[in-house]
């Protein structure tokens, strides 16, 4: 059974980090820097208006010559975010990633941003799934040899 993003949030929090439309390249890419991540939400108030990433950056900035300290974020932000709720398995946030090719999922529970959910996330929920499975596969081999 796949775990749920309700689970996984609960394990590593509800932070995100948002970034205002108003904001440039430059601050956004600090603001992932900052927080070690590759990817900001582009928020006003409570409200979801894109999401800006790492690979935004390389193919929209650096590859246009533009400069990131005159570009605003809103103009090069991907608006229409696809978003998921807490009730979401794991095994569908992963094939959302995988047919979307993109790493990041932001969690709307209510109307409300709940936390953020990475391709690394999904990574992990995959071994930790895999590794109960073998876990349990083990100790029924092993009771099956000892009887
Ligand atoms: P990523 O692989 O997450 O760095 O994103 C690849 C591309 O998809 C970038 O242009 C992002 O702006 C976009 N993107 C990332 N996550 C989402 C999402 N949840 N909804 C819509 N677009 C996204």
């Amino acid at each position: 059974m796949s775990m749920s993003v309700k689970q996984v949030l609960d394990q590593k929090g509800s932070k995100v980090v948002g970034v205002r439309p108003t904001n440039t390249v430059l601050d956004a890419l600090a603001a992932m820097a900052e927080h070690d991540i590759g990817a900001v939400l582009v928020t006003e108030g409570e409200r979801l208006l894109g999401i800006f990433t790492e690979r935004d950056y390389a193919r929209k900035v650096i590859l246009h010559g533009r400069s990131s300290k005159d570009t605003l974020v809103s103009d090069l932000m991907t608006p229409n975010v696809c978003t998921i709720t807490p009730s979401h398995t794991m095994d569908q946030v992963m094939t959302i990633m995988t047919e979307n090719r993109f790493r990041h999922l932001p969690v709307v529970d209510h109307g409300k941003i709940a936390g953020i959910i990475t391709i690394g996330d999904v990574v992990k929920a995959v071994i930790a799934m895999q590794e109960a499975t073998i876990n349990q596969l083990s100790s029924y081999i092993a009771g099956d040899l000892a009887t």
